[in-house]
């Protein structure tokens, strides 16, 4: 038996719920898979509908007194556990890794900010400020700003840990007790989430974290419970549609960050180098496993034979390997059935008559095992009516289309369901505002891609979603508005006088 199998499982036992840690009430306990092994790494305690139930209770409960206390009590919690984060982020970058096989240097960059992001949320907890409305002068018109009750979050396995702080930054920030739940895949980082929340000092029930499945399962209760208030939900479409489905009889409120297939669009004015750079990451990173990246490369015919040259020779550069190694700069894909989708996706490109320029294939050997690695994969010769160019494939494929000209650049960007992000590359300070004013997608980055800060809203219009996260943007949809009128004579005349 080699080292690696003896290794021990770590063990997640509990759920966290009203500030305790629990066992589930049916006893489930699931395997996570690390990616880069394909072998399980931990065994993770996993929710049913009754500890849901469980949990939504103590989040009523903590509700009351939570929205009560002043904002800057909220602040000063968040504050201490955006330091906590701090110091435990090396670890759970490290985590996070294990559990969804993203690169370490990735992990490691995103979530050693998450802090600011924290902090962020903090400033905003005593920013809740109604107005007052003028009318007639004999009364008094204001409102106040109140939370709107329990919040379900529920996250996606690509980005566990920043879908969640996207989500209850907002939501405790604003007065909102939540119920976490998520992804089946990646359930680790949440729970250690759970212990930073313990450690500041959080009232119990304020934040509940139940792991567990979604369809049938822990997700799909929560989504069902009539003391939610709201979801807030991170991940496919399909998925939306069905929570839409189960929340119908309690008439929820809802945030959608779902997918995208962003168009990267590259001028032949652009400064070629830089623009590579930034297509070539952003069409590979995270494993190509994110929903704002650029998958479908736009490139000016002018430049198009050397834009598909460099992105073969960039992709010979691209260190395969093991989510911890140091100098791995691409994990493998999250979990199997995401491999299988990008290797069925790669077939379905060439039998639509696609180019395959480099990649396609799953890396297999000794230095692989059973690990769920891809090669970087360009297309090159794809139009934009081919299904890899339309649907999100999330592995690391990039889809190279050409252009002739702003107006085609801007129909072809614009010929998708999707409408996350976009962007674009051009030495044209006037080409680069008439684009992008064009583009129909929630952000668009010139000269820059995936320029993400927590002060920035990130969303989606069409099918990438509904609200915004980050941003001063970002506290609204966890508010209600309480309009109050007072009169200042009192005086109400009687309707049946005369
Ligand atoms: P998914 O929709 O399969 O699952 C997301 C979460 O929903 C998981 O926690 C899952 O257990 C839960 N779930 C599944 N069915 C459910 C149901 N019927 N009721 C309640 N919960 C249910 O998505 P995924 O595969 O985990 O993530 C990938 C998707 O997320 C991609 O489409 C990607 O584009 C999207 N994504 C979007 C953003 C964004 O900000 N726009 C960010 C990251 C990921």
């Amino acid at each position: 038996m080699n080292a690696a199998r003896q290794e021990a499982l770590a063990e997640y036992p509990h759920l966290y719920i009203g500030g305790a840690w629990v066992a589930p009430v049916a006893g489930e306990v699931v395997e996570s898979i690390d990616p880069s092994t394909g072998r399980p790494w931990a065994r993770v305690a996993f929710g049913g509908a009754a500890d849901i139930d469980a949990a939504v209770q103590a989040a009523r409960v903590a509700f009351g007194p939570w929205s009560r206390r002043p904002g800057h009590e909220r602040a000063a919690l968040l504050r201490r556990l955006a330091d906590l984060y701090e110091r435990a982020a090396p670890e759970l970058a490290r985590l996070e890794s294990r559990d969804n096989g993203r690169a370490l240097r990735e992990t490691r960059a995103d979530i050693g900010g998450h802090h600011n992001a924290w902090h962020w949320y903090a400033s905003l907890a005593d920013k809740g400020s109604g107005r007052t409305i003028p009318i007639e002068d004999s009364v008094l018109a204001f409102t106040t700003r109140k939370p709107v009750g329990v919040v379900g979050a529920i996250t996606p396995w690509n980005v566990p840990l920043m879908a969640a702080l996207w989500k209850l930054g907002p939501a405790l920030a604003a007065g909102c007790t939540v119920v976490l739940k998520p992804a089946e895949h990646t359930p680790v980082t949440s729970l250690e989430l759970a212990r930073l929340f313990e450690q500041a000092g959080f009232p119990p029930g304020v934040v509940n974290v139940v792991p567990g499945w979604g369809a049938g399962g822990a997700g799909e209760r929560l989504v069902a419970h009539p003391d939610v208030a709201k979801i807030a939900f991170t991940g496919e479409g399909g998925t939306a549609k069905a929570i839409l489905h189960a929340g119908a009889d309690s008439l929820k409120r809802y945030t959608f960050e779902l997918g995208g297939k962003a168009p990267h669009i590259l001028f032949a004015d652009a400064d070629f180098e830089q623009a590579i750079n930034a297509a070539t990451g952003s069409a590979w990173a995270l494993c190509g496993q994110s929903c704002a990246l650029g998958s479908r490369v736009l490139v000016e015919r002018p430049i198009y034979e050397r834009a598909v040259e460099e992105f073969t020779r960039r992709a010979a550069r691209v260190r395969v390997g093991p989510a911890l190694r140091e100098e791995t700069h691409m994990g493998p894909q999250a979990h199997a059935e995401q491999l299988a989708k990008t290797l069925g996706y790669v077939e379905i490109g060439r039998r639509e008559g696609a180019q395959l320029a480099c990649g396609g294939r799953r890396l297999e050997g000794d230095a692989y095992g059973a690990g769920y690695y891809v090669e970087p994969t360009v297309f090159a010769g794809v139009g934009n009516d081919m299904r890899i160019a339309r649907e999100e494939i999330f592995g690391p494929v990039a889809a190279l289309i050409p252009f002739d000209g702003e107006d085609e650049a801007v129909a072809l960007a614009n010929a998708s369901s999707y409408g996350l992000a976009a962007g674009l590359w051009t030495r044209d300070v006037g080409r680069a505002l008439r684009v992008s004013s064009r583009i129909e997608a929630g952000m668009v980055w010139v000269n820059t891609y995936r320029y993400i800060r927590w002060s920035t809203p990130y969303g989606g219009v069409k099918a990438s979603g509904w609200g915004r996260e980050n941003g001063m943007e970002c506290i609204e949809p966890y508010l209600d508005v309480q309009t109050t009128i007072i009169s200042k004579s009192g005086r109400f005349p009687d309707p049946y006088a005369t």
